[in-house]
């Protein structure tokens, strides 16, 4: 049995940085680590938990799969320097935290894999040179593409495109190949057949997908969180997520037998009350970098090849992890940190105060913030045709937008959070992540769930009393950027459609919206919150 130890070797020689997601075991910062001479860093920081909102499910998984990858690091005999967050500790910051450390390790060098925050990567570096200590930063195998691979991809292009990068990353890593090197089945991409809805009669039966309850440790963060985040927002109650190497396999595994096979189908599909459907569960754990991306692409695959699931299931899923999980990345660090301040549209309403609380009229974004509030958890079409197109086309603005998702869903860290948020899904960044600003009607949402039927609103409606909020703010987007907009091909039918509304009718919906907003985004008076 390895010795477990928590002091730092009398001289220490290396000082190993693993931040909250980097919880990987073979993460290239512990290449080459002597347990004689190197000790691990790691702290709980309250600014990690303020400086967004946090909610509580996030911070306890944090925090409880921080503490697992402790527990399991001096299990095999390696020193881990632990700061644990107190109750009613003082909130400070990673950078303080680790002054502390070196003080008392007082390390040679310090090593870190690639940070996926631009702010953690500034303030550490930052710590490191106030102590004119060297920070070896090193390359994050996590992913299937370096930093430098993407930006030789960029290079001299106009526009980047996910198809393109996507393609490129199958054919370099070999993924869902035939045999002359084409793309399986003729085509790279089956996103025409990712868009099935339910149907009156609603999902088909599925199973639940696995669950893990919380173990002691979690439990302990668990009354920790409730103790120094009661004011933070979401519930703990539900709290299910894996938290070790071990269980995000299991959850893994559990995705591939059991919903992989309807994936690509329902991929977009909306269902009260159904929070998973069928998805996968897995981007905390690889954010957290608990789960390799290489196993979940190679399982998907495996999958496909052995006959389990269609072609169409298996290349939907893997694009969105060799596709845009990778694409994503490569954005965020080609346009940090200015990215973060784009504001293409010139949006600066706030956020309606019922995304904080759930206690919104509408059905869809009472459910879809409900249930993130919950559990951490809302799937891509929720967030971008639900919560993210509410918020586009109020006109909030993007920083703030960006903040929401940030601080409320358990799979959220800034390089991944951030392009979604205000490029894909506000347009912040005027085009550099989609090639049009996602916008759509209450019967997109009509056509791709139940909630309608639920909702005291009219998807058909855009003035009067029970108008559907999306509708009206539809119309009202396209007015408010009508000359931007008719420069975009791909807006050209909606930009005709618009050019068919009667002055009077352009007038009665721009009334509509300017009360919605003098509501704070709620449709009704007494509905305003915060
Ligand atoms: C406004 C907005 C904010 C988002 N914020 C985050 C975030 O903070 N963290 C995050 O991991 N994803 C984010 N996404 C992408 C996507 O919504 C989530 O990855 C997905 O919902 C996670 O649930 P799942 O694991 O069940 O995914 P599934 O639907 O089962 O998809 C499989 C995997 O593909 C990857 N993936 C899917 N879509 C994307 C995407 N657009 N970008 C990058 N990876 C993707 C994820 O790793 C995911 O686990 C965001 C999307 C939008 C529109
Ligand atoms: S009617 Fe409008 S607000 Fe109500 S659920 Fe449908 S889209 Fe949402």
């Amino acid at each position: 049995m390895p010795s477990i130890r928590s002091e730092a070797p009398r001289q220490t020689r290396h000082l190993v940085l693993v931040l909250g997601d980097q919880l990987d075991p073979t993460s290239s910062a512990l290449d080459g680590f002597d347990a004689a001479r190197d000790a691990i860093w790691m702290a709980e920081v309250g600014e990690e938990s303020t400086h967004v909102w946090s909610s509580k499910p996030r911070i306890a998984l944090f925090l409880s799969a921080m503490r697992h990858f402790r527990d399991a690091q001096r299990a095999l005999g390696r020193t881990v320097l632990y700061t644990e967050m107190l109750a009613d500790g003082a909130t400070d910051t990673l950078a303080e935290a680790l002054a502390r450390c070196i003080a008392t390790a007082r390390p040679e060098r310090l090593i870190i894999a690639e940070p996926g925050d631009w702010r953690v990567q500034q303030s550490l570096e930052a710590a490191a040179a106030a102590v004119r200590l060297p920070l070896e930063t090193r390359t994050d195998r996590h992913f299937f593409a370096t930093l430098a691979e993407f930006n030789a991809h960029a290079k001299g292009r106009k526009q980047l495109r996910l198809e393109y990068y996507y393609r490129e990353l199958r054919r370099q890593h070999g993924v869902l190949l035939d045999a002359k090197g084409g793309p399986e089945g003729g085509d790279w991409n089956y996103d025409a057949e990712n868009r099935g809805a339910f149907g009156r009669s609603g999902p088909p039966a599925h199973a639940a997908p696995v669950t893990f309850a919380p173990d002691a440790l979690t439990r302990e963060v668990i009354a920790l969180v409730h103790a120094r985040f009661a004011a933070h927002p979401g519930d703990l109650a539900a709290f299910d997520w894996p938290v070790t190497p071990a269980d995000a396999e299991r959850a893994l595994d559990d995705f591939i037998a059991h919903r992989l096979p309807r994936f690509g189908e329902f991929q977009d599909a909306m269902w009260h009350d159904e929070p998973w459907l069928f998805h996968s569960r897995i981007a905390a754990a690889m954010n957290l970098k608990l789960l390799d991306p290489r196993a979940a692409v190679h399982a998907a695959e495996r999958a496909f090849r052995t006959g389990a699931v269609p072609l169409a299931a298996a290349e939907g899923f893997i694009r969105q992890i060799l596709g845009w999980r990778e694409y994503v990345r490569g954005i965020y660090w080609l346009f940090m940190p200015r990215y973060l301040e784009s504001n293409a549209l010139g949006a600066h309403e706030p956020l309606p105060g019922f995304y904080w609380t759930g206690d919104a009229e509408m059905d869809c974004l009472k459910d879809a913030i409900g249930q993130t509030l919950r559990l951490g958890y809302a799937h891509h079409i929720q967030r971008l045709m639900v919560t993210g197109l509410y918020a586009l086309m109020l006109g909030v603005e993007p920083k703030r937008v960006h903040e929401w998702y940030l601080a409320v869903y358990v799979d959220a860290v800034e390089w991944v959070e951030l392009p979604n948020t205000l490029g894909m899904s506000q347009y912040g960044d005027g085009g550099i992540m989609a090639s049009k600003p996602y916008v759509a009607t209450g019967k997109y949402i009509q056509r791709m769930s139940d909630h309608c039927s639920r909702c005291r609103f009219d998807p058909a409606k855009s003035t009067g009393d029970d108008a559907c909020p999306f509708t009206t703010l539809y119309w009202d987007f396209l007015m408010r950027h009508e000359t931007l907009l008719a420069g975009n091909q791909r807006m050209a039918l909606q930009v005709r459609n618009l050019g068919r509304v009667s002055d009077a009718d352009r007038a009665a919906i721009r009334a509509r919206a300017a009360e919605i907003r003098s509501n704070g985004g709620a449709p009704s008076r007494s509905l305003t919150l915060l």
